[in-house]
């Protein structure tokens, strides 16, 4: 019998019965063959210290981790990656041997990731992305088109001080757009993203006229459910090329598997199928 531990990750929130890491990270795990495990971990708030404190004595290599603690899990960790602290927030973190506790961001990596998969021409560089919302995923988000050269970002959020506040953090570079004029930055926009909740089931669609949106503008949703969101159809029914959210999250997953587990995971078509059930 073996005397090596099985290496263990999971994923940590409050709610955490939704999450599909679960179900992502085990299909990795059985694809490459590797001898460990990935669980959900439902941590309230009031125990979010004991138990990330507890977990790498327990076996665990490293964690994602979800609403609500993105931002609390930053107080708790060794090193902050660059990223990360420019985000304001991280989803993963790695437990070394040393004991000591990394903390990254891979939300914007997974967020562009799935734009190159599914828009490869897309040069950011090009010209303008409009994008709804500055909530944090937004952060992210600007953060990735900032990082990947694109020259300016119009920003329109329907609490506006939340977005005058990401201008003023991330630069010259994010021009702000008044909510109910938002169809305005469309026109010009090479790619559009939704990072609001709208759209998402349950919730109210997004209301903002998109017929200033030009044929072959690339229209990314970061809510994936459901897939095709109203904004997405209304992208595909006119010429533009729709990219839904869930290969974001699929991509996301990646660097942290990679560290825990030693294998570069691919995102594919099977793991679609198989996140979705
Ligand atoms: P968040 O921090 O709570 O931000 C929510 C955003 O939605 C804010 O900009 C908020 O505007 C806006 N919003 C909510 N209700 C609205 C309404 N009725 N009218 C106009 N705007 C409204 O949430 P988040 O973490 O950024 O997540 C946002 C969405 O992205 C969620 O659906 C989440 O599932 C999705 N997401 C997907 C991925 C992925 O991997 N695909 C990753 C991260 C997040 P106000 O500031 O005015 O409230």
């Amino acid at each position: 019998m073996s005397t090596q531990s099985i290496p263990l990750a999971g994923v940590v929130g409050d709610p955490i019965a939704h999450s599909k890491s679960p179900r992502l990270h085990g299909h990795w795990l059985k694809r490459y063959g590797i001898e460990g495990q990935y669980v959900p971990l439902h941590v309230p708030e009031s125990d979010l210290e004991t138990v990330i404190r507890a977990l790498p004595k327990m076996g665990f290599v490293g964690i994602n981790v979800t609403i609500p603690h993105k931002i609390s899990v930053m107080s708790l960790a060794d090193q902050v990656s660059d990223r990360a602290i420019l985000i304001g927030a991280a989803n993963t973190l790695t437990f070394r041997p040393d004991g000591k506790i990394l903390a990254d961001n891979t939300d914007g990596h997974g967020f562009m990731a799935n734009l190159k998969d599914h828009a490869p021409e897309w040069d950011p560089k090009s010209g303008p992305v409009a994008v709804f919302g500055a909530g944090g995923a937004a952060r992210a988000v600007i953060v990735a088109l900032a990082d990947a050269g694109v020259p300016e970002i119009f920003l329109s959020n329907r609490t506006r001080p939340k977005a005058e506040a990401l201008k003023a953090e991330f630069g010259t570079r994010v021009q702000v757009v008044d909510w109910v004029q938002a169809g305005n930055m469309l026109e010009d926009a090479k790619a559009v993203v939704n990072t609001t909740s709208l759209g998402m089931v349950g919730k109210l669609e997004l209301r903002v006229p998109l017929d200033g949106m030009k044929e072959g503008t690339i229209v990314n949703d970061l809510v994936y459910t459901p897939l095709e969101t109203p904004l997405l159809k209304y992208a595909k029914d006119n010429g533009c090329l729709a990219v839904d959210g869930l290969g974001m999250l699929l991509h996301q997953a990646a660097p942290g598997f990679e560290r825990w587990f030693g294998q570069t995971p691919t995102v594919d078509d099977e793991l679609r199928r198989v996140v979705l059930g």
